[in-house]
């Protein structure tokens, strides 16, 4: 088997796994490729491309950015190969895991009014600092409050389940340009999840195409079928790539490495676009 896997979580966000053992993964899956993309930070870039000389897989460094459309939607925008070090992108990656650090410490205030939790039990599962959701899920598996982050999700992680507040996030336009500035690669990660809230629609392309987005993540589990045939139509019908990917997030999710892959030609093209580095 080989194949490119362009979306990988480490211990630097939700995943669990240190960023040598995503690679050290990827190459037992027989991957020839895989993208390391913690969310809203590149903290495991530089030991990720060095497990990938070692071991011989082609480590392509990105990011997962927690954006929002205009006063709608949150998205998450993959970007590949940006300039780590241009500041702009450097100074509002730091803004989102500012904020994403507050919005978690008011999420587990509203759960300790009813749940025996404090920030405490849930920083120890965070190794960086793009905290999030999963971490106070691990806080609340280790006291025995729930069994898995998917049932947290599910129920007292739930945006409906009276606890959690909304991210505060950077507008997905603007990044998508800063992205581009950056010398980067904007990609739309998963964007046909069974959305409770509005569904994306064709105009949401159009906009992100017009402001340089670069693909469309249409190979991801949580992409419904319909959904995936109306992302390869709008990749189509726009001229971006479409990519398949994982997402995989080491024990804290069932993806599996290389269950979703992207063509040759697209890695080519998102290589070509991207800055050399
Ligand atoms: P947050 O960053 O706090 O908004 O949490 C969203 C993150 O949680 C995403 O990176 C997802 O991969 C992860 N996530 C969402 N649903 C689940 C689930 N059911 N099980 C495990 N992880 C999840
Ligand atoms: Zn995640
Ligand atoms: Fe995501
Ligand atoms: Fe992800």
């Amino acid at each position: 088997m080989s194949g490119i896997d362009l979306h990988a979580h480490t211990l630097h966000s939700d995943g669990t796994e240190t960023a040598t053992e995503l690679v050290r993964q990827a190459k037992e899956a027989g991957l020839e490729a895989v993208a390391i993309t913690d969310h809203d930070n590149t903290d495991g870039w530089q030991e990720a491309l060095a497990a990938g000389v070692e071991l011989g897989v082609d480590v392509i460094p990105g990011i997962e950015i927690s954006t929002r459309l205009e006063g709608g939607p949150s998205i998450h925008l993959l970007a590949y190969l940006p300039d780590p070090n241009y500041e702009p992108l450097v100074n509002v990656l730091r803004e989102i895991r500012e904020s994403r650090g507050k919005r978690v410490e008011k999420i587990v205030e509203n759960l300790a009014t009813v749940y025996d939790i404090t920030m405490e039990d849930v920083s120890k599962f965070s190794k960086g600092d793009a905290m999030g959701r999963p971490h106070i899920a691990d806080a609340l598996i280790e006291k025995g409050i729930v069994k898995s982050r998917e049932e947290a999700f599910a129920g007292i992680l739930h945006p409906r389940g009276g606890f959690t507040i909304p991210q505060h996030s950077p507008s997905t336009t603007e990044m998508v340009r800063m992205v581009r500035d950056a010398g980067g690669v904007p990609v739309f990660a998963h964007p046909a999840t069974d959305r409770k809230f509005r569904p994306f629609v064709e105009a949401d392309i159009e906009l992100l195409v017009s402001a340089g987005l670069g693909g469309i993540e249409v190979g991801h589990r949580e992409n419904t079928p319909e959904g995936k045939i109306w992302l390869a139509e709008m990749a189509k019908k726009y001229g971006v790539f479409g990519t398949g990917s994982s997402d995989w997030h080491g024990k804290g999710k069932p993806n599996k490495l290389g269950e979703n892959t992207t063509a040759q030609e697209v890695l080519a093209e998102i290589k070509h676009q991207g800055r050399s580095l």
